[in-house]
This record gives structure tokens, C-alpha cells and sequence, in this order.
């Protein structure tokens, strides 16, 4: 790999894909969302009428899918489904869990394998994830494993959730965000888990701007 790459991973909620977008935005580099890439796969799902946890089914269905990633002229990663883009679409709440059940299958990750990789071999990325650094992209020259207490996760994501006007109680948003830690981190392909060489960031009392700032302090430590 000749390009720089930094990996993100953590649990949902840990401000990852925020983080993530304006430190690419800082350094020039692509800011690549895997999320959002499960996420396509999850809504093919629904969308399908499938079993989001039946192997079978969601195996077959794969290569139908025509899933493609492209940047706007904002740098901003847009998702397209069949030729539709479904960048807003794959973030309703309940396509959440379908992209988790979906994402624990070993077929559909090595399927999303490569074009996560080739991302990385023509451009400098800041991608973020559960696996990048562990499976997607072992010899990145930084690792992050970013990490809050579930309750300001769900705060987070609450607030986010209402800022778009989708209105789901707190309760709700941290019992899902308690469910799928437990399916990221227990499942059998690639397991959400910190990479022994990445440095673990605990963004629980840091905001935005702070935990930035310690991003960007690691990534001139590593590469400058
Ligand atoms: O990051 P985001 O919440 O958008 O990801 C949606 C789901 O996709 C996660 O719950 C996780 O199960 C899965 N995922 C994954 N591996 C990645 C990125 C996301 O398994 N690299």
C-alpha cells in the first residue's frame, strides 16, 4: 500500500463518521463510511423482503446488487442501490440493525472486501468502521479504535436523530445501541475489537472539536 491510510473503528454512536469526515477534511484525504456500505446491503435487504439473518437468502441475493461509492463535489460519500441513491435512505433507524444482521454474514463481508480495499489503493483514506484495522486494512499507518460510554452514544445519536426530524425515544436509541455492540462484538466474522496496534480514544467527556484536536495531535505524531 503506497498510500496513507487511517482506520477508525468503534462501536456505533462513538462519533467515528464525524470524527472521521473532518479529519479527512483537514488532512486532503477521501473520507471512506464502510457503515454505509453494510447499510446498502441491509436496505437490499429489506427492501427484498428477506431475513436479514438467513445466509441463504442474503448469499443469493448478493450478486444481483449493483452497489456503487461515489464523492461529491463536497468530498461527501454518496451510496447508490441499482443506480438510485439511497445515500439518505440507508439511515433510517431501522435499517440500523438490518445492516448489523447482514454484516455478520462472512459472504457479504468478503463480497464488500475489495471494494473497500481498492479505495485505499488509489487514495489517501481516513476509513472508518469495525474491522479496518483488524481485516479491511491491516497495514494502515494509524489505528484508532474510538470508544464512549454507551449513554453519551446514544445521547449523540439521539440528538442526531431529532436534528433530522426523525423523532425516536432515548430509551429506544440506547437499547439499539446496547443490541448491536453485543452483535458487532459477538459474532463470528471479523468481531468489532481493538487492533493490538491501534491507540484506543475514549471520546465519553471530550467534545467534537476536542477529540479532533487528539486525533490530529496522533496523526503528526505518526506521520510527520
Ligand atoms: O457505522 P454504522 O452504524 O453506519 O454501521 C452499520 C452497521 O454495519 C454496524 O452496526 C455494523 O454491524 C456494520 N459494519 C461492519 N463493519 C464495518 C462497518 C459497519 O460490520 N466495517
Amino acid at each position: 500500500m503506497n498510500q496513507r491510510a487511517i482506520a477508525i473503528d468503534g462501536p456505533s454512536g462513538a462519533g467515528k463518521s464525524t470524527l472521521a469526515k473532518r479529519l479527512a477534511e483537514r488532512l486532503g484525504y477521501l473520507y471512506v463510511d464502510t457503515g454505509a456500505i453494510y447499510r446498502t446491503v441491509g436496505l437490499a435487504a429489506q427492501r427484498a423482503g428477506i431475513d436479514p439473518n438467513d445466509a441463504a437468502q442474503v448469499t443469493a441475493m448478493l450478486p444481483k446488487l449493483e452497489i456503487t461509492l461515489g464523492h461529491g463535489e463536497d468530498g461527501l460519500q454518496r451510496m447508490k442501490l441499482d443506480g438510485e441513491d439511497v445515500t439518505e435512505a440507508i439511515r433510517r433507524p431501522e435499517i440500523s440493525l438490518y445492516a448489523s444482521a447482514v454484516s455478520a454474514l462472512r459472504e457479504v463481508r468478503q463480497f464488500l472486501m475489495d471494494l473497500q480495499r481498492q479505495l485505499a489503493e488509489t487514495h489517501d483514506v481516513v476509513m472508518d468502521g469495525r474491522d479496518i484495522g483488524t481485516a479491511v486494512l491491516p497495514d494502515a499507518g494509524l489505528k484508532i479504535f474510538l470508544t464512549a460510554a454507551p449513554e453519551a452514544r446514544a445521547k449523540r445519536r439521539f440528538l442526531e436523530l431529532q436534528a433530522k426530524g426523525i423523532q425516536e425515544p432515548y430509551k429506544k436509541v440506547l437499547e439499539e445501541i446496547i443490541q448491536r455492540d453485543h452483535q458487532d462484538m459477538t459474532r463470528e466474522a471479523s468481531p468489532l475489537r481493538q487492533a493490538e496496534d491501534a491507540v484506543a480514544v475514549d471520546t465519553t467527556d471530550y467534545d467534537l472539536e476536542e477529540s479532533l484536536n487528539l486525533l490530529l495531535n496522533l496523526v503528526k505524531e505518526r506521520f510527520q
